[in-house]
């Protein structure tokens, strides 16, 4: 085994937190991931393998402890009674037998849940409507109501020791926990103790902690997720109160979207400017994120005084394995997360986590995928990928690692297919990193051959003679607006001019003004549009959707894109639908009312749907039909050329092929239930 750069050493010392000790600095911060109280054993067994990984701390989500707060919908972490102990302490055990220490994010989140589940009124700082989207108010808190949370919070913080968490976390953020609410400024309206000064506002944080400490008595480590920038100008009052009393800090940024920032809108560490006072503001260690994969970054940030652990969501689900790497001196064999949020999605549509990177995620309770090992080949069999995008390349990857025989064959001069060519967009060159990764890994997979410049037709694969053949050959825009809202084709596309995201991508310039359809709502059209705008062509996009690019709230991105179509000076128009095109005109009309509008047209940019691009499929299976006894091999399609999707579904796609391939299919459903 390789031995780890020396220069890494420090990000390998151990680090006391109070009572326990991590054995390096590597710490997986709480993150949520879809599965949680709905998908127990998938949580526990994936923080497993992060702690199998190297992660000398590894946390589970938000959990929230006593009905008077629960956090459904969402599939979030849960300890009410003696049957979430129970539960949890599956999750322990699995962090525990790699020698991790186990750190469980108590949360109360006061009026932003509206407690669906459980029908309790929420309670709150103040009396306000819940912040989720639902017609429900919580009431505010009196004293008593604070005596018993008080006793909740002590009765959870029991099970938490029961259940073997190492480390118990109390949140402090505006808006989304308790103490931050009435620590908040803006939303404390009380005229009680509590209320008023920070003193008194900061008053139930200093109880609960006090209570923490008391209950935990030096079996578990205590720490504080505090939130830098919801009160900065007291922040130093705060720490000067309660800088030296958790055994932890944890320091986040208040907004999710800025917090686990999209790689299209900031770098690696960005957060160092706001996180980097916090070390002179305690001894304590202090642990913060910043979408941390090199290991250069995270040992300046340590060496600097910035952080003591180099804390992770993202790039810990992107490679569980990423410490066990640096340790093991194979840097380059790092899975760097691309910070798309696909991750993120997970926990708003509340099904287990996938990763556009790993599509090992989510996967190892119920499929029983490992991010680093795979079953050897069942056979010699010679496999031809005919596609080197992200479902060719990571099938190619995962069957060279089984030890198959790989011919991996792609049209142009470069691999990587759309994340090539999207990876131009702006801001989008981390997404590159897709490709460059299963790159890197080929080279040293000797069974796998790659050729480029290789337009593979039927009869080049019946002289290969393989035995299997997958085909990767992905998808591609369509030029006439057919989609989710116009089944068939916009009428008067054959007149205008059209320029498809395809065309786009590949350099053609338009002709101006630009009209863009976004039919898609994800984020090609915005991108697009601001990849148009910055090169002064006058931009409009049309949607039918209310929200620019509407589906990119999941992954953190909607804001930001408007934000900088806004500033780039792109007309926006929601909820408006395409209705007829010209050749110098688009008529467009209200979704609702139907209030019809004609905005001048130079070239058209329809983003609705793409096609699959299978013509080789097809030909390849008529010429099987034709052969007297069918062709030796078996085709395949993955990924886009089967059906168009996310990236992360390309490369679950390839990963699944190569995983299945000679394999026993499993039982029932095709995977484990919990
Ligand atoms: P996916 O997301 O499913 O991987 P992509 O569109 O990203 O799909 O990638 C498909 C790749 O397949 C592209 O790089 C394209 O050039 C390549 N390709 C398409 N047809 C052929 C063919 N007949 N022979 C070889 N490569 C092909
Ligand atoms: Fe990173 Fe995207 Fe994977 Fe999330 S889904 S961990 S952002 S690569």
């Amino acid at each position: 085994m390789t031995q780890r750069d020396p220069r890494y050493d420090i990000l390998f010392e151990s680090v006391r937190i109070g009572p326990v000790t991590a054995k390096n600095r590597f710490f997986q911060v709480p993150h949520c991931n879809g599965m949680g109280v709905s998908f127990p054993k998938a949580m526990a067994a994936m923080r497993g393998t992060k702690a199998e990984g190297g992660w000398a701390v590894v946390c589970t989500e938000e959990t929230d402890f006593h009905p008077s707060n629960d956090f459904s919908p969402l599939a979030e972490g849960r300890l009410w009674d003696y049957k979430d102990v129970a539960v949890m302490a599956t999750m322990t055990d699995a962090v525990h037998r790699h020698g991790a220490l186990a750190g469980v994010e108590l949360a109360y989140t006061g009026h932003r849940d509206a407690n669906l589940y459980s029908r309790e009124v929420p309670l709150s700082v103040t009396g306000l409507p819940v912040a989720i989207n639902y017609p429900v108010q919580a009431r505010a808190m009196d004293g008593s109501d604070i005596k018993q949370f008080r006793r909740w919070h002590v009765e959870a913080i029991g099970r938490a020791l029961q259940a073997g968490f190492d480390l118990i976390y109390i949140y402090v953020r505006a808006g989304a926990s308790l103490p931050g609410n009435f620590l908040s400024r803006s939303l404390n309206q009380r005229s009680d103790e509590y209320g008023g000064g920070f003193v008194n506002r900061a008053r139930l944080f200093k109880e609960m902690l006090e209570d923490a400490l008391e209950t935990a008595e030096g079996r578990a480590a205590i720490a504080v997720r505090f939130t830098i920038d919801d009160e900065p100008d007291e922040a130093d009052e705060f720490f000067s109160c309660f800088g030296e009393q958790p055994d932890l800090w944890d320091v986040n940024i208040a907004e999710w979207r800025k917090d686990s920032l999209p790689s299209r809108f900031g770098a690696e560490a960005w957060q160092e400017p706001l996180v980097a006072r916090v070390k002179q503001l305690t001894t304590k260690p202090v642990v913060g994120v910043g979408r941390f994969t090199s290991p250069d970054t995270m040992v300046s940030q340590v060496k600097r005084g910035i952080l003591d652990f180099i804390g992770a969501a993202r790039p810990s689900i992107a490679d569980p394995f990423l410490p066990r790497k640096v340790e093991q001196g194979r840097v380059e064999d790092i899975r760097e997360c691309i910070g798309c949020n696909i991750c993120v999605s997970s926990d708003f549509t509340m099904v287990p986590m996938r990763c556009t990177q790993n599509p090992t995620a989510g996967e190892e309770f119920r499929k029983g995928w490992h991010p680093e090992r795979i079953a050897p080949a069942a056979t010699d069999k010679t496999v031809l990928v005919v596609g080197a995008g992200p479902a060719g390349l990571e099938c190619a990857h995962a069957l060279g690692k089984r030890g198959y025989h790989v011919v991996l064959a792609e049209a142009r001069d470069g691999i990587g297919g759309r994340v090539s060519i999207e990876s131009r967009l702006p801001g989008f060159n981390e997404w590159a990193r897709v490709r460059d990764y299963r790159q890197q890994q080929l080279h040293s997979l000797a069974g796998v051959e790659l050729y480029t410049q290789s337009a593979l037709g039927v009869e080049h694969i019946s002289e290969l003679a393989p035995d299997e053949v997958v085909i990767a050959t992905g998808a591609r825009w369509r030029h006439d607006g057919m989609g989710r809202h116009h089944s068939g084709v916009i009428p008067g596309t054959n007149e205008a001019h059209v320029a498809t995201p395809d065309d786009i991508l590949q350099g053609m310039t338009p002709r101006g003004p630009v009209v863009i359809f976004d039919d898609d709502c994800y984020y090609v059209a915005g991108a697009i549009a601001e990849k148009l705008a910055s090169e002064n062509h006058t931009v409009t996009l049309v949607t039918p959707a209310s929200d620019v690019a509407s589906w990119a709230n999941n992954t953190l991105e909607r804001h930001f894109v408007e934000e900088r179509l806004h500033d780039l000076g792109v007309t926006v128009i929601e909820k408006h639908d395409v209705g007829m095109l010209s050749a110098d005109a688009v008529e467009i009309h209200h979704i609702h009312s139907g209030r019809r509008t004609e905005i001048e047209l130079g070239t058209w940019v329809p983003v609705t749907m793409r096609d699959p691009v299978d013509d080789l499929f097809h030909a390849l299976s008529a010429a099987q039909m034709n052969e007297p006894d069918g062709a030796p091999w078996r085709i395949t399609r993955i990924g886009d050329c089967l059906s168009p999707s996310t990236i992360a579904a390309a490369v679950y796609a390839g990963h699944r092929f190569a995983r299945e391939l000679d394999a026993e299919p499993h039982p029932g459903v095709g995977f484990e239930r919990e």
